[in-house]
């Protein structure tokens, strides 16, 4: 016993990052196997969570749920039903051969996959089926589970799992099950797949897209419910057009530039929905108002309003040049890339935000900055040859700004660096926004 666990003792030692030690690990394995009876799957997830770790960190031999799946993991058991399970005809360097793809699906996700090999049984929609082997990868956005030479499928009792809930009645194809997760845009996650949502498009075109083999079709544009508005991209063509109010279900979201988008492809379920069931484009067009915490749980946002108080100018702010080749901009005369070049002049301010619950820089292009100057950019240039010094024009955008409560519109990103918004619209308000973010906070944390 004690040989084969130790390669188990190894894997949990190593999801705990070596915080617990393997004497104390293994004891513990060997009493839940051979005292307590639990399955070793089940011993090692309990040992790792006991110790406050994650068990989707396990990596040998060890089941795991399909929410729990990554991207590039070469070695996954699963334990799951054929929620669809479809044929398809490729083209193969050996001549044209049959795949199978579809949809599994156990009690916390669903997950698409794709069997390069037949398998050893005709497989059937609902069947449950233990996979061995298996590796994951991603595709457009979400994780997809391959099922290659190395993989090992054998079919289980059907009551190995709960059943799988019907599938909707009546779609485009049957591909998709009704366990979407329903969520409002604003709740939406990076990573999050088979969701299911209700929204209005704002906004759609069709756009062509480099794919693997060829060109691609895809509409994307702008959606929106009550809560806030998204980007999406619809691999197929659902006849979408601005106004609609569509339900979808078994899309997926993907950080896009720093945004997250809603994707579906062919194996959602969208229908069109009456008109009345959500508010009128207008009011949906209309730039929801956040705090800077939630945008930064969110990891960003479309279209959003923000206010906060400008407390401090970065640097590269004011009068900048640009180099004529990659619009970065000159440090000294100096592009990073392009080396000593001729720049083109700019204005731009590069501020942080702070609305009480967290901050984020503000980026104000050329015509907010002349606006915000009452100056146009040759002004700027004037004035800065005749001071003999383009700080000028920053302290004057410091003496405008700084301390002031603004009102700012725009997308915000998210990055490694913190959240960025590119503003569209702003305003220097009257309100007090230090008195709001007060009010917030003690909503937050209850009265003293
Ligand atoms: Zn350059």
């Amino acid at each position: 016993m004690k040989d084969d666990i130790a390669p188990h003792v190894h894997d949990i030692t190593r999801a705990l990052g070596g915080r617990v030690s393997e004497l104390e690990i293994e004891k513990e394995l060997s009493n839940y196997v051979n005292v307590y009876r639990v399955s070793l799957d089940t011993a090692k997830r309990s040992i790792v969570k006991k110790h406050g770790g994650n068990p989707a960190h396990l990596s040998l031999g060890v089941q795991k749920t399909i929410r729990e799946l990554a991207p590039g993991e070469n070695s996954v058991d699963l334990l799951a039903r054929f929620v669809s399970v479809n044929e398809k005809r490729i083209d193969s360097e050996n001549g044209p051969r049959t795949i199978l793809y579809g949809i599994l699906g156990d009690p916390t996700a669903t997950v698409p996959f794709t069997a390069w090999e037949p398998l050893p049984f005709e497989p059937a929609r609902g069947d449950v089926v233990r996979v061995q082997n298996a590796y994951t990868k991603e595709y457009r956005g979400q994780v997809q589970v391959n099922l290659g030479t190395r993989t090992v499928v054998t079919r289980e009792a059907a009551d190995a799992l709960p059943p799988a809930p019907a599938a909707a009645v009546g779609g485009p194809a049957p591909a998709v099950v009704a366990r979407a997760t329903p969520a409002k845009i604003v709740e939406m996650r990076e990573g999050s797949s088979n969701v299911a949502f209700t929204a209005r498009v704002l906004a759609v075109e069709r756009r062509e897209v480099d794919v693997e083999g060829g060109k691609k079709a895809v509409y994307s544009g702008v959606i929106a419910d009550e809560t806030a508005k998204s980007q999406f991209s619809a691999w197929k063509d659902f006849d979408l057009h601005e106004g609609d109010v569509v339900r979808v279900e078994g899309a997926y979201v993907k950080s896009w530039r720093g945004i997250p988008q809603v994707s579906f492809d062919e194996r959602a379920l969208v229908a069109k929905l009456a008109d009345a069931d959500l508010p009128p484009l207008e009011e949906l067009g209309r730039s929801p108002r956040m705090w800077i915490e939630d945008l930064s749980e969110r990891g960003g946002g479309v279209d959003v309003t923000v206010r906060g108080i400008l407390i401090d100018l970065k640097e590269g702010s004011g009068l900048v040049y640009r180099c004529p080749e990659c619009k970065r901009v000159l440090r000294k005369g100096v592009c990073r890339i392009h080396g000593e070049v001729t720049g083109g002049p700019d204005l731009r301010v590069k501020a942080v935000l702070d609305d009480g619950s967290g901050a984020l820089t503000a980026v104000f292009g050329r015509e907010l900055t002349e606006g915000l100057l009452d100056k146009t950019v040759e002004e700027c240039i004037a004035q800065a040859k005749e001071a003999m010094s383009q700080e000028v024009i920053r302290d004057d955008l410091a003496d405008l700004l700084v301390a002031q409560p603004i009102e700012a519109r725009g997308n915000v990103t998210s990055d490694d660096y913190g959240l960025m918004m590119i503003v569209d619209q702003a305003k220097v308000l009257k309100v007090d926004v230090r008195e709001e973010a007060r009010v917030m906070l003690e909503e937050l944390e209850g009265p003293a």
